[in-house]
C-alpha cells in the first residue's frame, strides 16, 4: 500500500505558512514505514526541533482504479478518518529554499498517524464533513471539508492520473489552518462529526 498526501488543499492553510494558492492539488508521499495506528505512541525524532501536527480527513482507496474519471471516484471509497500527517516543520523549510523533495521532513517512520476509520454512509453531512483537533484538550484545528480546494473526488480523478490506486492506499487530503508545534508529554486527539476517532501520546 501507498499513502499519497495532498498538500495546500486549504486557502487559509495555504496562508499561514506563506504559500502561494495551487491551482492543481500539491502531492506527495509517505511509505508504508511511516505508517501509525491511533493508541500507540509517537516518539519524537531527533532530527528536528519543530515537529509541527496537521491533521487531515483520511480516506481509504477500497477498489483499484487508473485514470478514475471524478463522476465514478465515489465507488472508489467507502471509508474515511481522521489522520495526522507529522512535519519535521525546520527540516522542510530548508529543503524548499533549496528546491528539493520534502520526504525527510515528511515521510519518516511514524509520520502518517491513522485514526480508526468510520463507514463513509455513517457520515452525516459528506458534503460539509466537521472535524476538530485537539492538543491535551483544547482545540488547535478546526475543518470542514467544504472549504477543501479540491473535493475527495477530485482529488482521486487527479492522482489516478498518475499513479494506480489500489484497495489499502490511503490519501491524506491536506489540513486546515492551525497547525502548530508539538513536544513530548503532549496528548493529540482528533474527532469526526462528534466521534473521537485518534488519540496519541508524543513520547
Ligand atoms: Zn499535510
Amino acid at each position: 500500500m501507498k499513502i499519497i498526501c495532498i498538500g495546500r488543499n486549504y486557502a487559509e492553510h495555504a496562508k499561514e505558512l506563506g504559500n502561494q494558492i495551487p491551482d492543481e492539488p500539491v502531492i506527495f508521499m509517505k511509505p508504508e514505514t511511516a505508517l501509525l495506528a491511533s493508541g500507540q505512541a509517537f516518539h519524537y525524532p531527533s532530527f528536528t526541533r519543530q515537529l509541527h501536527y496537521e491533521c487531515e480527513l483520511v480516506v481509504k482507496i477500497s477498489k483499484n482504479g487508473k485514470n478514475i474519471p471524478v463522476e465514478n471516484a465515489g465507488q472508489h471509497y467507502q471509508e474515511v478518518t481522521l489522520g495526522i500527517d507529522f512535519t519535521a516543520r525546520d527540516v522542510q523549510d530548508k529543503l524548499k529554499q533549496k528546491g528539493l523533495p520534502w520526504e525527510k521532513a515528511k515521510a519518516f517512520d511514524q509520520s502518517a498517524v491513522v485514526g480508526e476509520f468510520v463507514p463513509w454512509e455513517s457520515i452525516s453531512n459528506p458534503a460539509d464533513i466537521h472535524f476538530t483537533f485537539l492538543k491535551n484538550g483544547e482545540i488547535v484545528q478546526e475543518g470542514f471539508s467544504s472549504l477543501m480546494l479540491h473535493t475527495i473526488d477530485g482529488i482521486i480523478a487527479h492522482v489516478s492520473q498518475f499513479f494506480s490506486l489500489e484497495a489499502g492506499d490511503l490519501i491524506f487530503t491536506g489540513t486546515p489552518a492551525g497547525v502548530g508545534p508539538c513536544a513530548p508529554t503532549d496528548h493529540l486527539e482528533a474527532v469526526l462529526e462528534g466521534r473521537k476517532v485518534l488519540s496519541v501520546m508524543v513520547a
